[in-house]
């Protein structure tokens, strides 16, 4: 579903700039959004492979590890959560829910959790066999999906966003967290258009790597932009003017956003309207990625 922004909220001359929003979230609160196209062919992998348990890992507050519980009980599929942090006896909203939908949570402490999650996928897979074989899982039923669903699957299901008529905009922008989504994007543009990735994290290096891996493995692929000047100081850092903007925003259009990622990408669109980084006229495509799902009780 795509919807109209209604500019004059937000910018006094917006030099007849068109803003619209490709709603991912509308889909289901907690696997809609980006987090299904990524998961979509790693779970047909996994059975493909006769796989009956998904292992993945994330922050306490992540949205994959939320979608990916919940497609996994959908799916009739075990799943098993290593989750950055000491064991958190006081779950939160995200937790609460992957357990009840089925997901095994293993805590590790933040340095062994970031060597997991820099790890490639060869490591990856020798660290977190004993990691399992310690909670008594058996690995060799179990299909490793990467944080935030960052690899070649994830990717070939980001493809698939644009996969509706949008040839009529100049740029198509998203949230980049890994950059995942972008690449995606990057990939499924016409070659008159720009991707337009607003990163949420502070880590250029990490992302454009990432984007221009993928990219370098797919067929074609159109023009990229990742933006740095909205991270608000990193993932999950905000500050009240960004808070205060995410709730007007979500006020006046009727479409719930968040400071973790879609927060940050349409203050960032709107400051780059405001400073006149888009040409006159042009015709922008935000993609609402979801991450509502820690909001909802
Ligand atoms: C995970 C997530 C992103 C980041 O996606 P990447 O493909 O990792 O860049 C963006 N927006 C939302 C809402 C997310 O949950």
């Amino acid at each position: 579903m795509i919807v109209d922004i209604d500019l004059s909220f937000f910018v006094a001359d917006a030099r007849q700039i068109k803003l619209k929003v490709l709603r991912l979230d509308t889909e289901d609160v907690i696997t809609g959004g980006n987090k299904s196209f990524k998961l979509k062919y790693n779970l047909q992998e996994a059975k493909n492979c006769n796989k009956n348990c998904i292992v993945t890992l994330g922050g306490a507050f992540s949205n994959h590890i939320a979608a990916v519980a919940h497609q996994c009980n959908r799916e009739n599929l075990k799943s098993v959560g290593i989750i950055r942090g000491d064991d958190l006896l006081q779950r939160n909203v995200t937790l609460k829910r992957a357990e009840e939908d089925g997901m095994k949570l293993i805590f590790v402490n933040r340095k062994d959790y970031h060597e997991l999650r820099t790890a490639d996928e060869t490591l990856l897979q020798s660290l977190i066999k004993p990691l399992l074989e310690q909670n008594a899982i058996d690995s060799t039923t179990c299909y490793l999906v990467p944080e935030g669903g960052n690899n070649q699957l994830g990717f070939k299901g980001s493809c698939e966003i644009l996969n509706l008529p949008t040839d009529d905009y100049d740029f198509v922008c998203c949230a980049a967290g890994t950059g995942t989504t972008l690449a995606g994007l990057a990939a499924s543009i016409k070659p008159h258009q720009t991707a337009v990735g607003i990163a949420a994290v502070n880590d250029y290096d990490f992302i454009n790597k990432n984007v221009s891996t993928y990219l370098s493995q797919s067929q074609s692929h159109g023009e990229y932009k990742l933006i740095m000047d909205y991270t608000f100081g990193g993932f999950g850092k905000s500050n009240p003017e960004l808070r205060k903007f995410t709730e007007e925003f979500s006020a006046l259009t009727s479409i719930t956003i968040e400071p973790v990622y879609t927060g940050k990408m349409f203050y960032g669109i709107l400051q780059m309207i405001r400073k006149g980084e888009f040409p006159q006229g042009s015709n922008i495509l935000c993609v609402h990625t979801g991450g509502l799902q820690y909001l909802q009780i």
